[in-house]
């Protein structure tokens, strides 16, 4: 069973809506493997995000994910990368499909309320950048 990363965003933790966003992310088949709430910092958003270290937005994006609590969690299902990348929606909400989270959540491209890992290579190295291995627990 395929394995991915998602992050509830401060945006999303900030404004009381993790529940409403976990929800929607279970109800879409998705099972919960391991999850935490956790407080980043400038190094520790920064490592997360150090692929994005040369655009443009890589200051205020590392400033963004330390400005409040993120909730990492990992899912599991078939296909489990792709169909979370699906159910999330378009970088940018105002290009996210109707009934994506981040149509009905998400205010900006900056803002955009959840993560999810881009292939499965990077949902490994994510998780284990979030999680030890005894964290992941059985789901059935
Ligand atoms: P994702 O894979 O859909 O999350 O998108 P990217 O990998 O392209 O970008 C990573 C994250 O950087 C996005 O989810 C946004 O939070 C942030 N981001 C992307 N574009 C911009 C931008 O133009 N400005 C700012 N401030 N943040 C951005």
């Amino acid at each position: 069973m395929e394995r991915t990363l998602a992050i509830l965003k401060p945006d999303c933790v900030g404004a009381k809506k993790a529940g409403k966003v976990l929800a929607r992310i279970e109800e879409a088949g998705f099972r919960v493997v391991a999850m935490k709430m956790v407080r980043l910092n400038a190094e520790t958003a920064g490592q997360f995000y150090a692929v994005h270290k040369e655009r443009p937005f890589y200051g205020e994006l590392v400033e963004f994910m330390a400005s409040d609590r993120c909730i990492p969690v990992v899912l599991e299902k078939e296909n489990a990368v792709a169909d979370f990348r699906t159910l999330i929606g378009a970088t940018d909400p105002a290009e996210a499909d109707e009934g994506t989270i981040r149509k009905e959540f998400a205010t900006s491209k900056a803002f955009n309320i959840v993560h999810g890992s881009d292939s499965p290579e990077n949902a490994k190295i994510e998780i284990n950048f979030f999680f030890s291995e005894k964290e992941l627990v059985e789901t059935a």
